[in-house]
């Protein structure tokens, strides 16, 4: 080992709440660590000897999910900082173990990582995230279909996506402006997912608007309700399945990203349903064929 020496260069140690979307393993010892924070959005940062430092990162405080206090020493020109400890915040939410909620927050993380930026701070980001992450810890009693932590996971990408800038637009049909009217608002699933009325979809071109879901009335009203996530709205299953189909294709089209989580999530759902019937029993399928695999 070298000896430590103060480098002149070296950046003081700055103290920030933050939130772990994502860790990948870098070399033996060290872990690369994707954080969101309030005030310097995405920081990308080497944990040193991480894999080994229980005394450093205790607790899994770097483990996605977690909101912990942390040491980082940014580098203003580089793109990678390091993290040097963390430090548990006894307010933030634990996740539970149970699998769906896990793999609902993992999704909620992959939309942060997905779009917001290294050094633009993202404070509302980053409270819709930890409050998101509290509700949804607060849901694992919730019995299968699992409606409660589903409603929780669409609204917060709901106004995620707003926050984001790639809201639905669920205001008006994208071709012919109009508001929603009966029998409702078609979306696109596919590559183009956007808000069409009934009447412009009869005039797409051919091959466009394959595998569209159908969003009634009640659901785009139901939606638009959705201003925060203090007073949770919940959803049936038939209108978590067309919007979580049709927000998994908007955030896929508007990243560029293939999202994992909502695999995972499929496969939990799956596990939890009852068996299908035998024959012909799959209603809508086919339709429901998300636009990223
Ligand atoms: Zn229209």
């Amino acid at each position: 080992m070298p000896p430590k020496r103060p480098r002149s260069g070296s950046p003081a140690p700055v103290r920030l709440g933050g939130l772990v979307l994502f860790r990948a393993e870098s070399g033996e010892n060290d872990l690369v660590v994707t954080f969101l924070t309030r005030e310097r959005g995405l920081i990308s940062a080497l944990a040193k000897n991480a894999r080994k430092s229980v005394r450093r990162f205790g607790g899994g405080l770097l483990s996605p999910g977690t909101a912990a206090w942390y040491d980082f020493r940014i580098r203003e020109k580089r793109d990678l900082a390091f993290v040097e400890r963390g430090e548990a915040n006894p307010k933030a939410p634990q996740l539970p173990p149970d699998p769906l909620i896990r793999a609902l927050s993992a999704w909620a993380l992959e939309l942060a990582r997905a779009f917001e930026a290294p050094r633009n701070p993202a404070p509302l980001s980053f409270n819709l995230l930890l409050r998101h992450l509290g509700a949804l810890s607060r849901a694992k009693d919730d019995a299968p279909p699992r409606l409660l932590a589903r409603s929780l996971s669409l609204s917060f990408t709901k106004l995620y996506m707003e926050l984001a800038g790639f809201g639905a637009g669920l205001e008006e049909c994208s071709r012919c402006g109009r508001p929603p009217e009966d029998p409702g608002l078609y979306l696109i699933t596919l590559n183009d997912p956007r808000v069409v009325c009934p009447r412009c979809q009869k005039k797409l071109p051919e091959g466009v608007g394959g595998g569209a879901a159908r969003f009634p009335l009640p659901l785009v009203e139901k939606l638009g309700k959705i201003k925060d996530l203090k007073n949770p709205v919940l959803f049936s299953l038939e209108e978590l399945e067309a919007a979580e189909n049709f927000y998994r294709a908007l955030a896929a089209a508007n990243s560029g990203r293939r999202f994992k989580s909502p695999r995972a999530i499929k496969g939990l759902l799956e596990a939890d349903s009852p068996p299908d019937p035998p024959e012909g029993g799959k209603v809508g399928e086919a339709g429901n064929k998300e636009g990223n695999p």
